[in-house]
């Protein structure tokens, strides 16, 4: 409390606590230096600080809870250890993100046609990936740009997922047709543009399908968290959080991929991170480094973009591996693996 704080000042901000914590709490009163201190310990959230810090009198509010309860997990032993890890069970592929497994999910931007996503999809499962990603909905940052095939794209992806069991990740874009790209996804993602878009993080929290969070491109780690804290509660705790690169001054690539994020994420939340080097570079010519360096770095998987002929692709065809390089990107990351500790997903 301020210096200048009254008996009558301390009661007022007492109340207001009570009245804004969800959940019962603690409340303890002490004086050091001639100044009142409040001390509220609570088990659920907490009344929320801004509130308090809006009170006259309060001088400072100060929280040892992280900002993200859900999104941060439970440390798995105190003082100063790593949160404990989680690991998401993909059923229908037979992976599991965020345990030992380094899962590659591959796949075209956008979703084409059938032919082509059969092709892929073949392609994808002889090197031993268990999860084609493509958009039927696609956030393009011109509206003249192709959009998905909408309806028509996930009747394709759920033609091949039945067809030859891989399990498929697709964009959700609006919480109106999020209920039918959670018929045919394995895992839902939504994308940078959207990471804010708080009734589709709702909807997707309220799902069950587990969720692939990609990174805003200007959004703070803080932010990029608590996106993941809305999906979470509303009661999926299945969030795999995306890097695909940032905004930065640096004019050399697409975006700046924040490889440095990864041993951040461990240190604050127990949830898996991969990483899109596709999107990230905007280069398939870049891909491969990026893609060995977030191996080595720690990351739980990849998320690629892949094109049997990237030049005719409909998006994203330039950052796009064709099969002989993706061919080449599956032999090395098997050979890092082996040396990091890592199992590399291999189609049984
Ligand atoms: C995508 O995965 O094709 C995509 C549009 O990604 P981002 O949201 O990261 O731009
Ligand atoms: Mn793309």
């Amino acid at each position: 409390m301020s210096i200048e704080a009254s008996a009558r000042d301390v009661s007022e901000v007492v109340g207001i606590i009570r009245q804004n914590s969800p959940d019962p709490c603690n409340v303890d009163i002490s004086t050091l230096d001639g100044r009142v201190n409040i001390t509220i310990s609570c088990s659920g959230p907490g009344p929320d600080s801004d509130v308090l810090r809006s009170c006259k009198a309060v001088e400072t509010v100060e929280s040892s809870a992280p900002s993200h309860r859900l999104a941060s997990g439970i440390p798995s032993g105190g003082n100063g250890e790593l949160p404990g890890r989680i690991r998401i069970e993909v059923p229908y592929a037979g992976v599991a993100i965020g345990g030992n497994e380094f899962v590659v999910i591959a796949g075209p931007c956008s979703v084409e046609n059938e032919n082509c996503l059969f092709d892929i999809a073949h392609e994808v499962k002889s090197r031993g990936v268990r999860l084609l990603r493509g958009g039927a909905y696609k956030p393009r940052t011109s509206p003249y740009s192709f959009q998905g095939l909408g309806v028509e794209g996930l009747k394709i992806l759920g033609k091949v997922r039945e067809e030859t069991g891989i399990g498929i990740v697709t964009e959700a874009m609006e919480p109106a047709t999020l209920p039918l790209v959670s018929e045919v996804a394995d895992i839902i993602q939504i994308g940078s543009r959207n990471m804010q878009n708080f009734p589709l993080l709702k909807a997707a929290g309220r799902q069950e399908k587990p969720v692939l969070l990609k990174r805003g491109m200007s959004a703070t780690v803080d932010e990029w968290l608590g996106a993941a804290e809305y999906i979470m509660s509303e009661g999926n705790p299945n969030v795999i959080l995306c890097e695909r690169g940032i905004r930065t001054f640096s004019a050399h690539s697409r975006h700046t991929l924040d490889i440095g994020v990864i041993p951040a994420i461990r240190e604050l939340s127990s949830l898996p991170v991969i990483i899109d080097p596709s999107h990230a570079t905007g280069s398939a010519k870049r891909v491969p480094s990026m893609a060995r360096a977030s191996l080595a770095a720690g990351a739980d998987g990849l998320l690629i973009e892949i094109h049997p002929d990237p030049s005719k692709a409909f998006s994203d065809g330039f950052q796009a591996l064709n099969f002989e390089e993706f061919k080449k990107l599956m032999e090395d990351l098997g050979k890092i693996s082996a040396n990091v500790g890592r199992e590399l997903t291999v189609w049984a």
